[in-house]
């Protein structure tokens, strides 16, 4: 999608440009890092039931083999180009690097409105792009692991495994070829909430911070905070979620086809419901409809979290934005020229290669799982449950204090898997939103989280790149 007049790509690598001169590595290690690694374009037959047959356009980019294996979702979208795929290729690179997560950048495309498909033909689409990716050796757990993204979910990654299996039916790690499966599959519990649940923990970091807050002359904390959200999917529908349960107020939402909003509030439950029945999210009971979809994203709020898709506040609505803070749930949804704008109206922008990289964070996660043939937790719950029992006995006795059975119970309570990813998730979406806020801070010129973000993910990619012994 073009971005005023700057393609998306180039739109990534301003960003890039913009932190890097804050930076002093040599040019060619930035080029090097900048710029794609590998581009994969390619096509493919779907023959539909009436024999008619169909031309499909896949992509594959790997942005950076600094580290291996390369790691990013498959989109599924009329909107894909090869400008796109480079892009969300790139941030995914810088977005691995922000988090500590060690792998490449990289991204698929298949060019398909999948609301137009039958889930055969979908299936048929996805086993043929997995097989293509295959006979390139774009997949597989050591070089390249796709993920859900827009307009796929575990059902694709699912597809998408057992084609690889059937073609590497020897291969111990073949689970690891994807992440983002059904648990049964080899999934791990908590990725399809993972992307909204980090974008969750990095407001609820971001605004912790009293002194920045009261720069936008907001409270510390999200209770109670008014919060528009744009697109109602798998990232918008959890973050919305996990805000509503920590006392925000989620005044409006948009969708593709419309937007809502009610000032005292909508509950996202009873949204996403109203949608299933109804067809739409218009309409719901006690809210208002907006004009256009795009009304949704000027309405008066705190916290605006655009997640649907990329260039949605550009130099020409970014002068109407009222938010204070934007996370960036979506990857690029500020074009570079509408971030000079929200700059100089004083608005936080929390970056998309930070905010939303709670997916490939549990997904890192689930690759580990997949490695390492266990699931986390097995070995460690029941010991640890042991221990707790023989620490509240001990206590208890010398107290002369009984605890309640709910006391105990939650006292024991020994860690298994979806502790201990939540556990890891916040620990990542805190520790990395501390790192960029500081180097901010430090850097003489940074003045944004965005530039910070993409300053501290080229640092550590050249530090790779300098321990391959390929830059100095
Ligand atoms: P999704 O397909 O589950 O949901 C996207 C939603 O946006 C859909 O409900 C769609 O109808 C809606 N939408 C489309 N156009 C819209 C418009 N103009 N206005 C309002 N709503 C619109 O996709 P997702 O996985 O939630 O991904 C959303 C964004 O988050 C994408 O930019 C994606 O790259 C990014 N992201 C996703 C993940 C992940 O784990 N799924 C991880 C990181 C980033």
């Amino acid at each position: 999608m073009k971005q005023n007049n700057l393609s998306f790509f180039q739109s990534v690598t301003s960003f890039f440009d913009k932190a890097a001169e804050l930076t002093d590595h040599p040019k060619g290690l930035l080029d090097q890092i900048k710029y794609c690694d590998s581009c994969y374009w390619f096509k493919f037959p779907l023959r539909n039931d009436d024999g008619s047959i169909e031309m499909i356009q896949g992509f594959r980019v790997e942005h950076s083999h600094h580290k291996l294996p390369v790691k990013g979702g498959i989109r599924y979208s009329e909107l894909v180009t090869e400008d796109e795929v480079k892009a969300l290729a790139a941030l995914m690179t810088y977005k691995c690097a922000v988090v500590d997560v060690p792998f490449g950048g990289a991204k698929g495309g298949v060019k398909i409105e999948p609301r137009r498909y039958t889930s055969t033909q979908l299936e048929r689409i996805t086993r043929r792009y997995t097989t293509e990716l295959a006979k390139k050796e774009f997949i597989g757990p050591g070089v390249d692991v796709p993920a859900p993204d827009y307009g796929t979910s575990s059902r694709e990654m699912a597809w998408m495994l057992d084609t690889y299996v059937t073609l590497n039916p020897a291969q111990l790690d073949a689970a690891a070829c994807v992440t983002g499966k059904p648990i049964a599959q080899g999934g791990i519990h908590g990725r399809t909430e993972a992307t909204g649940r980090g974008v969750y923990f990095g407001l609820v970091r971001a605004m912790s911070y009293a002194e920045d807050m009261k720069k936008l002359g907001l409270t510390p904390g999200v209770e109670g905070k008014r919060i528009v959200i744009q697109g109602l999917g798998n990232v918008g529908y959890h973050a919305a979620k996990f805000l509503q349960e920590s006392g925000a107020l989620i005044v409006a939402v948009a969708e593709y086809d419309g937007a809502i909003y009610n000032p005292k509030g909508l509950d996202v439950d009873a949204v996403q419901r109203h949608r299933r029945e109804a067809g739409s999210i218009l309409n719901f009971p006690g809210s208002k409809n907006f004009a256009k979809n795009s009304d949704a994203l000027e309405y008066e709020c705190d916290v605006l979290v655009p997640a649907a898709l990329e260039a949605q506040i550009t130099a020409e609505n970014a002068v109407r934005i009222k938010a204070k803070i934007i996370g960036e749930a979506a990857n690029g949804p500020t074009t570079a020229e509408a971030e000079d704008i929200l700059s100089q109206k004083g608005i936080m922008v929390v970056p998309d290669i930070y905010i939303n990289a709670g997916g490939v964070t549990v997904s890192y996660f689930e690759w580990l799982k997949n490695l390492s043939h266990v699931r986390f937790g097995r070995m460690s719950k029941r010991f640890e449950e042991s221990s707790h029992r023989k620490l509240l006995d001990a206590i208890e006795k010398t107290t002369g204090r009984s605890l309640s059975s709910d006391e105990r119970l939650a006292a024991m309570h020994g860690a298994d898997e979806p502790d201990l990813v939540d556990s890891g998730l916040e620990e990542t979406m805190y520790n990395s939103y501390d790192a960029i806020r500081e180097s901010m801070l430090v850097t003489k010129g940074c003045r944004d989280l965005r530039t910070a973000a993409f300053m501290n993910a080229i640092n550590k990619v050249a530090v790779s790149y300098a321990q391959l012994g390929i830059f100095p």
